[in-house]
């Protein structure tokens, strides 16, 4: 175990000497003073850089090596996106600044809803939420409000297909909706006929990922969106897995009436770490009396002002969103462009199918036919042939350098690994990792015991799980 900074210090050590002002102290009312002194590390500038930079080492990102986690979009995000973030007039800037000073900034909010409602076929859209599920939570409040305004009382269920991120089942309950879950088919795409029996009067709504977290674009989307609109139902569209089909298909011309996006993916914000990150609402016009917070709109004289939806449902944090995070995006869309953006997902969706391709052969891919940006391994007869699990694999992978995929996720898959390359790795990266797992598949026959005992490489090895979530401990 390493060294903490508070084991480093020595009193009286630091990293700048400030001459004595010459001053008299001010006298500060003794309730406002300390009784014992902060304890704070004592340390020289070199020994305090040192100790985080080889902290730094010891993480692990998209700038270090290849991370194909998938459901997660963990891409390379380009650093001229971090550039523009850092542009002193975004920067610099507060809230509570009155709008005719900050034009500029509302201009680029103006201008990244209008290209997000583009891209995803919406007719308004707010950038207020924080994260994807926040975005879920946001868009099925939008959906709560118009149905009641409507006097659609009755109508409390949502549908969730059984492959759905667990975040959509979590922000319907935690929306007052029941959740009904639909069962895939063995093609791992939403079984109609089950559908069909599922919808009813009660019924508010349908949640969807497409392509869900199988990596499966569901073709019978038109029909499936014609059983819920004729059902009375609206379409919510989870677009966390955008990054497959932007500039190629848009959720509103498939039938959705809401959509999230996940700017901490697809648009140049890395992903992880808790954040800040990004969720977007966008959704059609019926919806749009009902969304949250602060919108920009012109107003006569061709001035940004904010604005607040007729019937809004609030705000949903403070202020206008990780405004940062959303100049990232828009740096992203303009540097990359209409064609540049259909070409990265494209690109996701060729990689993806390579990797898939090159393991097929060896490890059970259970869904089979084209993916999209991500495919699921099933490694249980791996597992039953040599006692090696997902988990086993994925720890050699750490000793390997590649970042495991994504464990134990879609949960109809039992051992499963997922994984999403992304547009943004080379062929070489690709062949590298094939290598790895072809490899680990080999050892996982002959020397099991050497992926029994990985990773052996990182400061610690196997915490149990649960406990690290629920209990990190985090101080030595
Ligand atoms: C990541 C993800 C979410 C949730 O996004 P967060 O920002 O982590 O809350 C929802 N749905 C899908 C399909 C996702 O991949």
């Amino acid at each position: 175990m390493s060294e903490l900074i508070f084991d480093k210090s020595r009193s009286g050590r630091r990293c700048t000497a400030i001459p004595k002002c010459g001053l008299d102290e001010a006298a500060i009312p003794p309730e406002f003073k300390r009784s014992e002194k902060a304890s704070l590390p004592e340390v020289a500038e070199v020994d305090l850089t040192r100790h985080y930079v080889n902290l730094s080492r010891k993480a692990y990102g998209v700038d270090n090596g290849f991370y194909p986690l998938g459901s997660c979009t963990m891409k390379y995000n380009p650093k001229v996106d971090e550039d523009a973030a850092e542009l002193r007039g975004f920067n610099d800037i507060h809230p509570l600044q009155p709008s005719y000073t900050v034009q500029g900034a509302l201009y680029a909010m103006d201008t990244l809803t209008k290209y997000l409602c583009e891209i995803t076929g919406m007719d308004a859209l707010t950038l207020q939420p924080a994260a994807g599920a926040h975005g879920e939570f946001t868009a099925l409040s939008l959906i709560k409000a118009y149905l009641l305004d409507h006097g659609e009382t009755k109508r409390d269920k949502l549908i969730v297909p059984d492959s759905a991120h667990g975040t959509n089942p979590a922000s319907a309950a935690m929306c007052g909706f029941t959740v009904i879950n639909v069962p895939s088919t063995p093609e791992g795409l939403v079984d109609i006929e089950l559908l069909k029996n599922a919808v009813g009067d009660d019924t508010a709504a349908l949640m969807l990922t497409n392509p869900n977290t199988a990596g499966k674009f569901d073709i019978n989307i038109k029909e499936i969106a014609d059983i819920i609109h004729g059902a009375g139902g609206l379409l919510y569209y989870d677009g966390a897995n955008l990054n497959a089909v932007m500039g190629i298909v848009r959720p509103g011309d498939m039938g959705f009436d809401a959509v999230h996006l996940n700017l901490h993916k697809t648009f140049a914000t890395p992903h992880g770490g808790g954040g800040p990150g990004s969720g977007p609402v966008g959704c059609k016009s019926i919806l749009a009396p009902y969304l949250p917070g602060y919108t920009v709109k012109k107003d006569a004289d061709g001035k940004f002002v904010f604005d607040r939806a007729e019937k809004t449902i609030g705000m949903m944090r403070s202020f206008y969103g990780n405004f940062l995070v959303c100049i990232k995006a828009l740096s992203y869309i303009m540097t990359l462009g209409a064609e540049g953006i259909r070409e990265a997902a494209e690109n996701a969706v060729l990689n993806a199918n390579y990797l898939m391709e090159k393991l097929k052969d060896t490890y059970d891919v259970p869904f089979k036919g084209t993916c999209m940006h991500e495919f699921v391994m099933c490694l249980e007869g791996l597992k039953k042939e040599t006692g090696i699990t997902a988990s086993d694999v994925a720890k050699e992978l750490i000793d390997m350098g590649i970042h495991p995929p994504t464990m134990y996720f879609p949960l109809i898959v039992h051992e499963a690994l997922m994984l999403e390359p992304t547009e943004t790795e080379s062929r070489e990266t690709l062949d590298n990792a094939v290598e790895a797992l072809k490899k680990i598949y080999v050892m996982a026959h002959e020397t099991p015991d050497i992926l029994k005992a990985a990773p052996k490489t990182t400061p610690i090895g196997r915490p149990d799980e649960t406990t690290a979530v629920r209990h990190p401990v985090l101080r030595a």
